[in-house]
């Protein structure tokens, strides 16, 4: 099971991974831990990534970023019409009336539903964590803003499903950075003590959270959530855009709005800009060469004209710090720190606006690019049985209060809040119905100013094969609803209670019965709460909220009462009833299905293509390294006629011609067919380079062989204990590998560079080898050991060792390193090659 979290962010995503170490943020294939959210379509497969953000100005059509807000709106949608006309790619209302976009893939005009685009950079997430992890990934956990909507989060489920990843929750960003911070700390105040409280405040490149939450020893409880959901670094990067557009545009006559290519690169000058501004307050160059018509332009700004100019946006800092305090009933001394991520919480405007709110300064401590990748992978490791981690449990909230519509059997339309605004979820509750027909619940937002996202519809939930009990009266129908681990809001289960009579005579069971059926239900409950307590722990209000039943229909009061109360004679069952759900915006399964193959096929032709690419890379580099080697190291070793280099010419000119385009095979045969006539030239000069010192080292040995026989025959005591015989046969094998060296080297010497050598250094290896497999057993032979008389071997007590008497007795010093082996027991040099 993998342990993965991704930040899914509105331009930059990051991946953190759970290693034995602990939580680790990895990097893609370019060494960076930021994955840009931009994905490039071409004719021959798709660029994901860094790749696909180098292609944002060359191939702006058909490059996709800015698409995180799309999730869940239809095409109508007021957000997505105004997003619509800053987009260089195109968007297309899709036939569901959700929103499309429109790309020139593998030479045709496609359109891709925002999950299969999120899905597909998800594809290049996964990959980064399966390298990183090498192992295949499939569990993860996953961002989205806390304000993002059931449709908005559906959506991004199906992207993960898409991706073949199997997404174990959907975390509030906000949440899973007060989790990567509230994890770790080791001082939180005790389970019954007061708890500490901090904001978290995340400003990225399109939205603005913030979060208010309590912590105790192990536990997180996220007391309020408030957002400008359009506050972001984006919004910094437009008033800078439109200041230069006028700016350029009077002072060089120049529309750039009219130019998608030239708006795109001022929108990256000015990103650049922003970001030096951060750092310096004096005045900074605006300058971008050949920007449009071939015009140059230049300009300036500064720190405090940069601000004056946002004046507006800052202003929109403090609404939401203010109202988490409101919503969470504290005040700013109740607040124990502020902790500050996302890229745009750089701004020094931004921080001094938010620490002058508080009336303190803000931490950093987190890392303000990387904490909500490391909260989602805590998360997962949390979820995970394979991991080990510190008991924490999280309670977040559901930012919008949600309620259900139905009618009444007669008819009048009634509603219930079923969730208020900050309810603790996951959760769960049971609502109680009368009915004698299937019935529709209609779920919705119910305060849709709050909400930013123009359909309040959640979705309807028919609930069927409900019918009268056998007397005609209305039947008992059990609803379950839930906020579920993701943040979606569902009617999970539904149970129809059957009222069965029974004769005076009959066993009065009845209420035991019936019991045990109220019973059931309640375990029901409790095994669910079981379940969502492994990521939360209510407190104790909430927890009895969760097993509170409400009688929804209100109408239907009068048959509240169980209809055969009175003679409690009666047997009861429950029959689970299905639910038909239409949810907003949902994609349907086979559509998911046939999205899951294609993003399956997309993925094997951008591996082909990459491997087709590879081979063209490996017969362009292998020319290039040639070439270069043909005039400097393998000059001496090429023989006159020059058709090799003749060779490398033509492959290159075909390179840029006929051959810029061709199948992986013809790749990989041209290579081959280049490489059998570089081989020969490389092996030569391999052979030249390793030669000499095979020589040298083969010439090193003979002679410390000679050496060794020269003092046998000078009768060195060294070599006194050697069997004459034996020193006979080294002196002839070293003989004979003399006179087989000598004659390689002479012929060697004498032959051209430019043909293959006479003796090839592995073979002066072997030879060495061989005569050291004789030679060195008899040279090393060791010296039989001297018997010492028993007294001499015990050291007297009294007088310690004898110095100078306890020595191995043969008083020879050892050679010198290099020189001929000795063949004293302890000092001889090992003379093996190998
Ligand atoms: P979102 O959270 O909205 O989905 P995101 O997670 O991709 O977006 P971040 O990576 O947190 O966003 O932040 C990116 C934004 O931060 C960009 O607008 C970028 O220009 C801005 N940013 C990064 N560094 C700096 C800096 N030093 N000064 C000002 N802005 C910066
Ligand atoms: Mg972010």
């Amino acid at each position: 099971m993998s342990v993965v979290g991704i930040d899914l962010g509105f331009q930059s995503c990051y991946v953190a991974v759970a290693r034995a170490g602990g939580i680790e943020t990895v990097a893609n294939e370019y060494s960076d831990r930021c994955t840009p959210a931009c994905i490039s379509f071409g004719p021959k497969n798709r660029s994901i990534g860094a790749a696909a953000k180098s292609q944002v100005i060359s191939n702006a059509k058909n490059t996709v970023q800015s698409f995180k807000r799309f999730h869940g709106r239809a095409f109508s949608d007021p957000f997505v019409q105004a997003e619509k006309e800053s987009l260089a790619y195109e968007l297309v209302q899709l036939p569901t009336g959700s929103t499309g976009i429109k790309a020139m893939y593998m030479e045709e005009e496609r359109n891709f539903t925002i999950e299969q685009v999120t899905g597909m950079l998800l594809t290049k997430l996964k990959e980064t964590a399966e390298n990183a992890l090498k192992k295949p990934v499939v569990d993860c956990v996953v961002s989205v803003p806390c304000f993002y909507t059931d449709a908005e989060r559906r959506s991004v489920m199906d992207a993960t499903q898409i991706a073949g990843l199997n997404c174990l929750r959907l975390i509030n960003e906000t949440t899973a950075v007060a989790l990567a911070y509230g994890i770790y700390k080791q001082d939180l105040p005790a389970f019954e003590e007061k708890p500490r409280n901090v904001v978290f405040v995340d400003m990225g490149h399109s939205a603005y959270q913030v979060s208010v939450c309590a912590f105790n020893k192990g536990k997180l409880k996220v007391l309020a959530t408030a957002f400008d959901t359009t506050l972001g670094g984006r919004k910094f990067d437009e008033v800078l855009v439109e200041y230069f557009c006028e700016e350029f545009g009077k002072k060089y006559k120049l529309d750039i709005k009219s130019k998608i290519r030239a708006l795109l690169r001022l929108y990256q000058e000015c990103e650049r800009l922003k970001k030096l501004m951060s750092a310096n307050a004096s005045d900074l160059p605006m300058n971008i060469e050949c920007f449009m018509n071939d015009i140059d332009v230049s300009g300036t700004m500064n720190r405090s004209k940069f601000l004056e100019m946002c004046e507006g946006l800052l202003a929109r800092v403090e609404p939401p710090l203010r109202s988490v305090l409101e919503q969470a009933r504290l005040k700013k001394e109740d607040i124990h720190a502020v902790e500050i991520v996302g890229g745009t919480t750089r701004i020094p405007a931004v921080k001094e606006k938010i620490s002058k709110f508080f009336g303190k300064e803000v931490s950093t401590t987190l890392n303000a690019d990387e904490a909500v990748a490391r909260g989602c992978a805590l998360q997962c490791a949390i979820l995970s049985p394979a991991f080990k981690v510190r008991e924490f449990s999280i309670t977040d909230l559901i930012p919008y209060p949600i309620s259900l519509r139905w009618n009444s059997p007669e008819e009048a339309l009634s509603d219930c809040e079923v969730f208020p605004k900050n309810h603790p979820a996951p959760f769960s509750k049971v609502l109680t119905f009368y009915r004698k027909e299937p019935f529709t619940l209609e779920a919705y937002y119910s305060s849709p100013k709050e909400l930013p996202y123009p359909d309040p519809a959640i979705a309807h939930f028919l609930v069927q094969k409900v019918t009268p009990q056998t007397d005609g009266s209305s039947s008992k129908v059990k609803v379950k609803v839930r906020i579920n681990i993701h943040g979606i809001f569902s009617v999970s289960s539904a149970s129809l209670v059957e009222v069965h009579k029974f004769d005076e005579n009959e066993e009065p069971m009845e209420t035991d019965q019936h019991a045990k059926e109220e019973e059931k239900m309640q375990v029901d409950e409790e095994q669910q709460k079981a379940e969502e307590q492994q990521q939360t722990q209510p407190e104790n209000k909430a927890e009895s909220e969760e097993m509170e039943t409400c009688q929804a229909d209100s109408k239907d009061k009068k048959v509240d009462q169980p209809p055969q109360a009175k003679k409690a004679k009666v047997k009861t069952t429950t029959v689970d009833l299905p639910i038909e759900n239409q949810l907003v915006w949902q994609i349907g399964k086979d559509m998911l299905n046939l999205f899951i193959e294609n993003e399956g096929k997309m993925i094997m032709q951008d591996k082909l293509e990459k491997e087709r690419n590879d081979a063209k890379n490996a017969v362009e580099e292998y020319v290039y390294e040639m070439r270069d080697k043909l005039c400097s190291v393998y000059e001496k070793f090429v023989s006159e006629d020059n058709s090799f280099t003749l060779k490398l010419e033509d492959t290159e000119n075909w390179l840029y011609e006929d051959g810029e385009d061709q199948p992986k095979q013809i790749y990989i045969d041209k290579l081959a067919e280049l490489k059998t006539l570089g081989q020969p030239i490389q092996a030569r000069f391999q052979e030249s380079e390793e030669r000499p010192k095979a020589f040298e080292d083969l010439g090193k040995q003979i002679q410390q062989y000679m050496k060794a026989v020269h003092a046998f025959k000078a009768k060195d005591e060294l070599y006194e204990h050697l069997d004459e015989a034996d020193v006979a046969k080294v002196e002839k094998s070293t003989n004979e590998a003399m006179e087989w060296m000598n004659n390689n080297l002479n012929l060697q010497n004498k032959r051209s560079l430019t043909l293959d050598p006479v003796i090839k250094a592995k073979d002066i290896q072997s030879k060495a080898k061989e005569l050291a497999s004789i030679c060195n057993p008899i040279v090393n032979k060791p010296k039989p050991k001297v018997e010492l008389p028993k007294e001499e071997q015990k050291p007297t007590e009294a007088n310690g060792p004898l110095d100078g008497q306890g020595d191995t007795g043969s008083g020879t010093q050892p050679p010198e390193q290099g020189s001929a082996p000795t063949a004293t027991d302890k000092k001889l040099p090992e003379m093996d090659i190998d």
